[in-house]
């Protein structure tokens, strides 16, 4: 519960810090998850105490969405595997380790490796040109045939029903974040109002803004309700792929609604970097996207509720 409240409370001031407590929270889960006691002992600590930097190397320049039919490949000989392909999006790209997804070609398993960046045949490219999200650089992370020791795949990243625990985890865990943007956002609103004198009142005086206020606060409830129930089905072990995609659809979707109010009631000042809200526009729409898009969680949950799975088109390439 504490990760989530610090994810929360570091979202309220930057999208990418919260973003960052959020995924290294991740990546423990998934060591703890998926690693052998060596590989707990070994790691878990440093992790949790950043002395050990690892980023999260799954999303792929050719599958996007379609996460399943991932490509990087994971080739297994007597003594190593080598691993190759290309990870997009990666968040700070450059950290020393990699949680490396790849598909093992012998089980056709998505298997995690713990991959050294420094190793040859790893290759860096930043991703230029990204507008939001800023503390946090993400880049590319090509594999030409690169090297590693059996000990660097988790233990048990072969347990499908693990693999998928850690990965509803991940996203349940990310909506935390935009609920706390959203929080930031209300109180920055609330303060610049109150400071700003229009027609010889505070703005927060009349009705129209006070209107906006309550939408928004109500967005806000609704939202961390909503999350908060979600890291308590979590915390009893009663969250699924169909409740986490639900949250997610609708605290994002409401989310954007929020900053898009405040930075309208702080009209032309709205888009200045100065009061908070145009850095929250832009940084939620990385959580429209982050742990799969909006649409891809719509349609998770649009599964569930009907039984009919719609993610597919047959109308091919
Ligand atoms: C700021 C940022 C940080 C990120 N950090 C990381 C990271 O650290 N590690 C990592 O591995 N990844 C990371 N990602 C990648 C992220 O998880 C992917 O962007 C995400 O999985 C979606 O893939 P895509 O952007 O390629 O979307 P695409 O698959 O190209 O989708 C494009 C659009 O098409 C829609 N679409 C696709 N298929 C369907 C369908 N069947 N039905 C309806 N609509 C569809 C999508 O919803 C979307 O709107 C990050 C992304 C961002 C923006």
């Amino acid at each position: 519960m504490e990760t989530y409240l610090n994810v929360f409370e570091a979202s309220r001031v930057d999208a990418s810090i919260g973003a960052f407590i959020g995924l290294t929270s991740t990546i423990i889960h998934a060591f703890y998850t998926l690693g052998s006691e060596e590989q707990k002992n070994e790691y878990l600590s440093k992790i949790a105490n950043v002395s050990l930097l690892v980023s999260w190397a799954y999303s792929e320049p050719e599958t996007g969405s379609y996460s399943s039919s991932l490509q990087c490949k994971a080739e297994k000989n007597e003594d190593f595997f080598f691993l190759n392909g290309t990870k997009r999006w990666v968040g700070n790209y450059n950290f020393p380790f990699a949680l490396v997804w790849a598909r093992n070609i012998k089980t056709s398993k998505i298997e995690a490796f713990l991959v050294q960046i420094n190793l040859p045949g790893v290759k860096l490219e930043v991703m230029k040109g990204k507008f939001n999200s800023r503390v946090v650089q993400n880049g590319n992370l090509v594999l030409d045939n690169v090297k590693v020791p059996f000990s660097a795949r988790l233990a048990f990243s072969d347990d499908e029903a693990k693999v998928a625990q850690v990965f509803i985890n991940a996203r349940a865990g990310m909506v935390m974040a935009p609920t706390g943007l959203i929080c930031g956002v209300f109180q920055n609103s609330i303060k610049y109002l109150n400071d700003k004198v229009r027609f010889g009142a505070r703005l927060t005086s009349y009705q129209m803004i006070q209107e906006k206020l309550v939408k928004m606060l109500a967005i806000f409830n609704n939202s961390f309700l909503l999350s908060w129930r979600l890291v308590q089905l979590q915390q009893s072990g009663h969250v699924n792929i169909a409740n986490t995609a639900l949250v997610k659809s609708i605290v994002i979707s409401i989310g954007r609604d929020a900053v898009r109010i405040a930075r309208e009631m702080m009209g032309s000042n709205g888009i200045s970097l100065d009061n908070f809200v145009m850095k929250a526009l832009v940084d939620m729409e990385s959580y429209y996207n982050l742990e799969s898009t909006h649409n891809m969680a719509v349609l998770i949950a649009g599964r569930e509720i009907t039984g009919i799975p719609a993610l597919k088109s047959y109308s091919g390439v």
